[in-house]
């Protein structure tokens, strides 16, 4: 049993603070906490603050007040006694705390160990203490959001009725199995068959929303590309609303990979500032160019930035010869505020223009490009276009909004449990899946049902792994040292 070993941790972050709370979980998590801290009366309430004083045991000498508060199993966060003792926030009082907890009988906590617990001791399942890590670490409130309908156990109860039918048609046909000289009714095949098509459906519908989920979790970087002195970094701090980036009128100074993260409709957005991308004139220079086509390739998103107040030149078309194969591709004809050059006046044209490049068929003379219109909005993935000015702020929203659009075209967060936020249980998904593909075609083919019963059993076991209702000790390793200590 978990709650024989008594554990204890410094909760809350490290560094001075106005409070600080120590956490005891475990059998003797309470008689430890009343030999360290003096109470005007005992035994502690459950549920209840009472305030104490911390006395060092050696001396006698009190060192703080202390607020705690008790929990007594199993109504507590990891269903054992546990006991918050909130301190000031000074970091040596805190870790004088927890030695003389150790001394009196305590074990240091491993990083995650009472969310373990409370994992092993059946309070949550493995999907909540996921949660409860993503809550942690969430850096927007969409994303604490999208925690918190998983700590609700979205994500189990969406899978609980999958995991029921294929239970019930593995209860079955063992049964028609053991007892087939019985009359067990056996399933008919075409049931079987809709059944499992029925939760394949679902199952890769939230394999599909992980693409988004991951967004959402981890967020998403976007490549700033284009000529020297186009607006780049200008462009970069309108998006972070920030004066970060170093902006100089002259070219090439912006050596460096500068990245930044914004809160971008909920989504931490990283922006990766490249280097000016030319040839390079020294050593210096050149290492830059190639971290920034390096970053850009790694990029979720690319955004090419033009200076539509001069020409279409031979290196906005090198670079977006380079960009359009790596992926989803944005372009801002920057500058708007000033006078447009001929080529891009019309909005339709440098629409037709940039578009002719990015199908490769056009060559950089405005003539051609006009002329190339057609064949370029028969493409199917053109480029999208935003014309911005860094400078008054001008298209910036818009351009915020194409980044999104682009990034995570499914941005609602929609039912309860609609997308999965963690690879863990995208892998385990696309496994049931295959049990699923198996057993169809098994079915499919009349085979014996003990042998569809191997491929039914192959399409739970990875469900269950998600919940955690089977898993393997080095899983929860995995899981669980990624928790911070005190958690
Ligand atoms: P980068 O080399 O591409 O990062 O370009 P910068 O952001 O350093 O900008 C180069 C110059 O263009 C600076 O003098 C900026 O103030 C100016 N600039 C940037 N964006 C705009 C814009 O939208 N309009 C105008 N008029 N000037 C801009």
């Amino acid at each position: 049993m978990t709650g024989e070993e008594t554990i204890v941790a410094i909760s809350t972050p490290p560094g001075r603070g106005g409070l600080g709370v120590v956490r005891l979980s475990g059998a003797r998590a309470i008689a430890i906490t009343t030999s360290l801290i003096q109470f005007p009366k005992l035994p502690l309430e459950t549920q209840r603050a009472t305030l104490g004083t911390f006395t060092e045991p050696n001396s006698g000498r009190a060192l703080d007040q202390a607020v705690v508060t008790c929990y007594r199993a199993p109504h507590s966060y990891t269903t054992e006694d546990l006991v918050e003792i909130s301190c000031h926030g000074s970091p040596i009082v805190l870790r004088h705390l927890v030695e003389c907890c150790l001394a009196a009988g305590a074990r240091a906590a491993e990083p995650g160990e009472f969310t373990l617990r409370a994992f092993l001791n059946g309070r949550i399942d493995l999907t909540q203490a996921e949660a409860i890590r993503d809550l942690i670490e969430s850096h927007t409130l969409y994303q604490a959001r999208v925690a918190a309908q998983q700590l609700e156990g979205s994500l189990s109860r969406h899978l609980k009725p999958h995991k029921q039918t294929l239970l019930h048609l593995i209860a079955k046909m063992e049964a028609g199995i053991d007892f087939a000289e019985d009359d067990v009714a056996v399933i008919a095949w075409q049931e079987i068959l809709s059944q499992l098509d029925r939760i394949s459906g679902d199952l890769q519908k939230l394999v599909q929303g992980y693409e988004y989920g991951r967004i959402v979790r981890e967020g998403l970087t976007l490549a700033i590309v284009g000529r020297p002195n186009v607006g780049k970094s200008s462009l970069f701090n309108r998006l972070l609303n920030e004066e970060r980036a170093i902006v100089t009128p002259i070219p090439g100074t912006t050596r460096d990979l500068v990245t930044e993260t914004a809160n971008l409709g909920g989504i931490p957005l990283r922006f990766v500032d490249t280097a000016g991308i030319r040839a390079a004139v020294d050593d210096v220079e050149r290492i830059g160019v190639e971290r920034s086509f390096a970053a850009i390739a790694d990029s979720d998103l690319r955004l090419l930035v033009v200076d539509a107040s001069t020409p279409w030149t031979e290196d906005d078309s090198r670079l977006l010869d380079k960009l359009r194969p790596l992926g989803a591709l944005l372009v801002a004809l920057n500058k708007s505020d000033l006078a447009s050059h001929p080529s891009w006046t019309h909005a339709t044209r440098g629409r037709s223009f940039v578009s002719a490049f990015t199908t490769g068929t056009a060559t950089p003379s405005s003539e051609s490009a006009g002329s190339q219109k057609e064949n370029c909005e028969a493409e199917a993935t053109p480029p999208q276009i935003v014309h911005t000015s860094a400078l008054t702020s001008d298209g910036i929203s818009e351009l915020k909004e194409k980044i999104l659009a682009l990034a995570a075209p499914s941005r609602d967060l929609g039912v309860e449990g609609e997308f999965i936020t963690n690879l863990r249980h995208q892998q385990l998904l696309k496994a049931s899946l295959e049990g699923l593909a198996k057993a169809r075609r098994a079915a499919g083919e009349h085979v014996h049902h003990e042998m569809l019963l191997l491929d039914l059993y192959d399409a739970l076991r990875p469900l269950d792994l998600i919940t955690g209702a089977t898993y393997a000790d080095d899983v929860l390793d995995i899981i669980f040292k990624t928790f911070c200590v005190g958690k």
